[in-house]
């Protein structure tokens, strides 16, 4: 099944979205990797939602990627009496660790590392930032603060604190165990919430010890302090709109979204951009034109992945939600303006033999008319390389490990289809003209350009590139005709994804 789509989709599963004969509409109607929020999903459910993507992409033969998304250092507010207190703008406002239930005076906050790192004038927000206080005072019975937007206040509302470095690492208990589940049930990519500084992502590397690929989510003003390191340690990122909403003046939200966009395509690395992109549509069929908009600017610059949370987790028109992001992505992607604005800043090669091959394939697809990229890959990086120019047509991912090729799922334009190592450079220049023509991405007569490391099958190590014609067969031109066996046809070997582990 071809999509003919560069940028890809993530769709965040929930109640309304978690049955497999849903799943598979989702994957079918333009859902290339499924978000699970480790926040609202047991073990038990992610378990069955991890089986149910993997035989949706055995039964259609493609490639799903699983993203666990881990909860991160979310701070809550204690209970209160009546489940409820209302604050008054103006006044004072006191947190301690009381665990006695809170009044419209105060509330016991359970989290010691606040009272730790917390400074008179810093700002605390609650409950998604409709609620501000400024913190007078700190001292042994707790946090004094001056409100300075009032409300209602309920039991187990967020608090964010966007002026204070917390020493908390990006994991917590929760996460520790949450993360177990996820390496156990075999996700391919692991978002890590709230992520202060590179160092939180390092951490978090040990322990996943290359199991998965780590996605950072920034979402905090003191990541985007850290960002460049921070872009050097993750694997891939979202500008995670909604808390970085909360925690930054909202104004500020496009134009970091931009500078992310920018520094993670200038790394190679896939960047997603999520939250209430179609978010009308939780509740209605059709969005409005600025979540339109929205949606059509992040494809226009270029991102691998726009995401949906509630839309498609709890909303009432998952599936339409989906086929219009599809839609859109779509029209953008054909509009004339498009290349254009993709390439509007240049993100000049490395100094590496990848990079230069991958923009050797670039300059060559644009010089003579080729019908697509193949990219022999291990561990997904030359590929991750050849996307990174954004070329104007598909990039083939071809590799011998199914986990790769998930992984790959997230990231643009690529495509990829489980391969065995080839024996030799007949065997690879004919493995992929091959794959590429059953797959419709050449048709007889069109050429595609190859890139491979030689000695063949060694990762990381990609070092020749090839320009071969197909013939009426799928077959290189200029091939001997031993190569083609009796019958004409050449097997191509697809594995099923990795199992998942009890
Ligand atoms: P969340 O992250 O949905 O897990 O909060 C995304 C965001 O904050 O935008
Ligand atoms: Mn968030």
């Amino acid at each position: 099944m071809r999509r003919n789509r560069r940028v890809k989709i993530v769709a965040t599963l929930g109640p309304a979205s978690s049955a497999p004969e849903m799943l598979e509409r989702l994957f079918l109607a333009g859902a290339d990797v499924f978000r699970i929020n480790m926040s609202h999903t047991s073990p038990e459910t992610a378990h069955t939602l991890v089986r149910s993507i993997r035989d949706v992409a055995a039964k259609h033969r493609c490639q799903i990627g699983v993203l666990c998304d881990l909860q991160g250092p979310k701070f809550r507010l204690g209970e209160f009496v009546d489940g409820r207190a209302l604050v008054k703008t103006g006044e004072f406002f006191r947190f301690d660790q009381t665990g006695v239930p809170g009044t419209s005076q105060r509330v016991s906050l359970p989290h010691p590392q606040i009272f730790e790192a917390v400074k008179p004038g810093h700002m605390l927000l609650i409950d998604d930032g409709k609620l501000r206080m400024r913190v007078k005072d700190v001292d042994a019975k707790g946090i004094v603060a001056e409100v300075v937007t009032g409300g209602v206040l309920s039991s187990r509302k967020g608090i964010s604190m966007p002026d204070t470095l917390l020493a908390v690492s990006a994991l917590t208990d929760k996460d520790r165990k949450d993360l177990d589940v996820s390496l156990k049930l075999g996700a391919d990519w692991i978002a890590l919430s709230f992520v202060q500084r590179a160092e939180d992502i390092i951490e978090a590397k040990k322990i996943i010890d290359g199991r998965a690929a780590v996605l950072a989510k920034i979402e905090k003003p003191s990541a985007i302090d850290d960002l460049d390191d921070i872009i050097a340690a993750g694997d891939g990122f979202m500008v995670a709109r909604g808390d970085l909403g909360v925690e930054m003046p909202v104004e500020r939200v496009p134009g970091l979204q931009k500078q992310i966009t920018r520094k993670a395509r200038a790394a190679g690395k896939p960047i997603v951009v999520a939250t209430q992109m179609l978010e009308s549509m939780t509740s209605s069929p059709m969005p409005t034109r600025a979540e339109v908009s929205d949606v059509a600017t992040a494809v226009f610059d270029g991102a691998d992945a726009i995401m949906l949370s509630g839309e498609s987790a709890v909303g009432q028109y998952p599936t339409e939600t989906i086929e219009m992001m599809n839609r859109i992505a779509h029209e953008v992607e054909n509009d004339p303006s498009y290349d254009a604005f993709v390439h509007a800043i240049e993100f000049p090669p490395l100094p590496t033999g990848a990079d230069a091959i991958a923009a050797a394939a670039h300059a060559i697809s644009g010089t003579v008319k080729v019908a697509a990229i193949l990219c022999y890959t291990a561990t997904g990086s030359t590929a991750l390389r050849v996307a990174r120019e954004r070329p104007g047509l598909p990039v083939i991912g071809l590799t011998p490990i199914a986990r790769t090729a998930q992984r790959l799922s997230l990231v643009w334009g690529i495509e990829t289809v489980l391969t065995s190592d080839p024996e030799d450079l007949a065997d690879m220049v004919r493995k992929a003209t091959r794959i590429a023509f059953e797959g419709g991405f050449v048709k007889a007569g069109q050429g595609v350009v190859i890139t491979c490391g030689v000695p063949l099958g060694s990762p990381g190590a990609t070092n020749m590139i090839r320009l071969a014609f197909v013939d009426e067969h799928g077959l290189p031109d200029g091939h001997s005709p031993d190569y083609v066996p009796t019958g004409g046809k050449v097997p191509v070997e697809r594995r099923t994804p990795s199992k998942i582990a009890p």
